[in-house]
């Protein structure tokens, strides 16, 4: 079986090539030509996931999985949730995005917070959803330098260290993506057992 991961990113690629079974090949959008940005405009993470692997089936005819993820927090009623890429401006900057979460949650007490990942795979015309979530808690400033985006602010239950102070096969090992592409790949060797 072929499935295309409708990611740009090429490490999500090539750490998943190693999680799923050998009798599915992954493809990249670059494998099957698709150099146009995905539209990414529901109001949900789900949503998200939605339209960028049914953006693939239907346009490239090809078997898609796509993740999204967000970082809800309960005080700000879940925000940024879906803005999480572009919290503090269209240019993804995770500094900004950082110290605006970081200012909004100024004297709050309540610091509860979730990362959510969300996978839809399409086959066959057919999505089925695979959903990924890690509790924490938000900082009141940044911790550590490793990882990306909000890993510096948020400490997921159970740990003493922020995602940022984890090696990165620490927080691999235990993420919110890590999760849902565990599912995933469940799913996968059941329909498409190791040969
Ligand atoms: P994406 O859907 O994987 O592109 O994630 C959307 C945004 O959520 C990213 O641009 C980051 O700001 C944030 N994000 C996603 N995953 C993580 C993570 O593991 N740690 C910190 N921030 C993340």
């Amino acid at each position: 079986m072929v499935i295309v991961f409708a990611t740009r990113n090429k490490n999500k690629v090539e750490e998943i090539k190693h999680l799923i079974p050998s009798s599915v090949k992954v493809l990249s959008l670059h494998d099957v030509h698709c150099m146009e940005d995905i539209p990414e405009t529901a109001s949900t993470i789900e949503g998200n996931a939605s339209i960028k692997s049914f953006y693939v089936y239907e346009k490239y005819h090809h078997n898609c999985f796509a993740d999204d993820t967000g970082l809800e927090i309960d005080a700000l009623e879940g925000r940024p949730g879906v803005l999480s890429a572009r919290y503090a401006g269209e240019e993804n900057n995770a500094e900004k995005n950082t110290a605006k979460v970081l200012s909004e949650l100024h004297g709050v007490e309540n610091r509860k917070a979730r990362f959510k990942t969300i996978i839809s795979l399409v086959i066959d015309g057919n999505e089925l959803q695979f959903e990924g979530i890690v509790n924490g808690t938000i900082l009141t400033k940044k911790r550590g330098t490793h990882g990306f985006g909000y890993d510096p602010i948020f400490i997921p239950d159970g740990s003493n260290l922020t995602y940022a102070e984890m090696d990165l096969t620490e927080k691999n090992r235990i993420s919110h993506r890590a999760l849902a592409v565990k599912k995933l790949v469940q799913y996968l060797n059941k329909i498409s057992p190791k040969r």
